[in-house]
């Protein structure tokens, strides 16, 4: 994914940092490799939706039509209180 939280700050990835997933909550690691964009990914297994690793150039071309705040950020169903997903449903 794109964006994890530190702190109170949802933030891009950089090298050696580590975060919070903005789904889970659970710790997620920058990726920061030469030929992957550099993204975040979980520090373990976790049953928290995936489908957005890895993430596509398209898919993250895609997104970037819309600004950063609107980018991944969890959706609830008002009368369930569920999350229904991170951001937009396509990968
Ligand atoms: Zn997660």
């Amino acid at each position: 994914m794109r964006f994890a939280l530190l702190g109170d700050n949802r933030i891009e990835a950089q090298p050696k940092l580590n975060g919070l997933c903005c789904c889970c909550s659970k710790p997620v690691i920058a990726k920061c490799g030469t030929r992957k964009i550099w993204h975040w990914a979980h520090k373990s297994k976790t049953d928290c939706d995936n489908w957005w690793e890895p993430e596509t150039e398209w898919h993250r071309t895609w997104k970037n039509n819309y600004p950063a705040d609107w980018q991944e950020i969890a959706l609830f169903d008002k009368r369930t209180s569920e999350k229904t997903h991170c951001g937009c449903s396509y990968s």
